[in-house]
């Protein structure tokens, strides 16, 4: 893939100063970098491209070439090693070198706890009207015995001697760029900064203990299958007195045995004898709220939909409700006694046994057509 050119990519004509070029890179840096970019895939590569951009034209030497020769020339003066720009550090230091670690996420500060999931199911009438639900998660607990610390009580945790309490403990490195400083966490203290030398007897040291926690969800009115619910600070302890993750409730709906949901409407079949059809009826039909009266007009079709305004699934965001659409179905029956039958051969004797296909007029005008050519 042909490299895009590294002025394009840091925004800067050509004749741009090292100044100008330097404040290009630290916004674009800024823009694309990996920690404050978590969920853009893109971020990273992005934040390689413009990185390797300023490391040629930050370089006077390097910069020169790259204009005479482009990327061809900038490959045979022996810096296109970029391709393995990832490994001699990662961005992450190079980051640390243009802005002293302030982009970068210490360790030893206060941290949020992780995020925790969880599932709920509901019946779909606990979906149309909310409720209140207890949920019992396991879940880290802030120590009680040593207050977070980790250290046994009467004791506190000591700066650590071979990072002094920074976490971070730096090296020199040779790198195709040159000798640059980078900092990597300190093996002693694992990025604390701080040693436990009497571990809090409860927690081990750690600071944290697993506990079952009741927690109580709101679930508001007309939430749907695979809605999530965030109960904020809800999640896993944070450390350092960060605050707590979130939790976050999976909705799962059960379906129902009469209504299927189609957004907030609800959608029920309902089948009715050739009478009832063909003469009209009140229709007992099962709603949210029990039964409701439905009036049937005489020579009603199977496949026609009613629609029974507002007695549909609440909108989640609290416009309205939505409307149950009643789909009838005619049956034809099966068992007929002697009677019955000669009561409908009488019937079809009337003129009711034949179908004039009105509603399909132009299907049957078309069948005929073709036929008469
Ligand atoms: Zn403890
Ligand atoms: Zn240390």
């Amino acid at each position: 893939m042909a490299k895009q050119d590294y002025y394009e990519l840091l925004g800067v004509p050509r004749n741009a100063s090292a100044d100008d070029i330097k404040k290009a890179y630290r916004k674009l840096a800024r823009k694309y970098h990996p920690d404050a970019n978590p969920d853009e895939p893109n971020a990273e590569a992005k934040f390689k491209e413009v990185s390797e951009a300023y490391m040629v034209l930050s370089d006077p030497e390097k910069r020169a070439n790259y204009d005479r020769f482009g990327h061809a020339g900038a490959d045979g003066q022996g810096f296109g090693g970029f391709e393995g720009f990832g490994d001699f550090g990662g961005f992450g230091d190079i980051f640390d070198m243009f802005f002293g670690g302030a982009g970068r996420r210490h360790s030893h500060g206060p941290e949020k706890g992780a995020d925790l999931r969880t599932e709920l199911e509901l019946t779909l009438q606990e979906a149309a009207f909310g409720l209140e639900r207890e949920i019992k998660i396991a879940r880290t607990e802030t120590c009680s015995t040593c207050g977070g610390s980790g250290a046994a009580p009467g004791s506190k945790p000591v700066t650590c001697s071979a990072c002094r309490g920074v976490g971070q403990v730096q090296y020199a490195q040779n790198t195709p760029f040159g000798r640059i400083v980078q900092s990597r966490t300190c093996d002693r203290c694992q990025g604390k900064g701080k040693i436990i030398e009497k571990p809090c007897p409860t927690c081990r040291g750690t600071g944290q203990n697993r506990r079952m926690r009741t927690i109580n969800v709101k679930v508001p009115a007309g939430v749907d299958n695979g809605s999530r619910l965030r109960v904020s600070e809800e999640g896993e302890a944070g450390t350092r007195g960060g605050p707590r993750g979130d939790l976050y409730v999976y909705i799962h709906v059960k379906p129902h045995k009469i209504f299927n949901r189609e957004g907030d409407d609800l959608i029920c079949e309902v089948p009715i004898s050739f009478v009832q059809a063909a003469l009209g009826d009140e229709l007992e039909v099962p709603t949210l709220e029990g039964n409701a009266t439905l009036k049937l007009p005489e020579g009603t079709q199977t496949g026609t939909i009613f629609r029974m305004r507002g007695k549909g699934m609440p909108n989640v965001s609290g416009f309205g409700r939505g409307d149950q659409l009643v789909l009838i179905k005619v049956a034809t029956p099966t068992k007929l006694t002697d009677k019955q039958k000669a009561l409908l051969q009488e019937f079809a004797k009337l003129g009711g046994g034949h179908i004039i296909p009105h509603a399909d007029k132009s299907i049957f005008k078309r069948v005929k057509d073709a036929f008469m050519g």
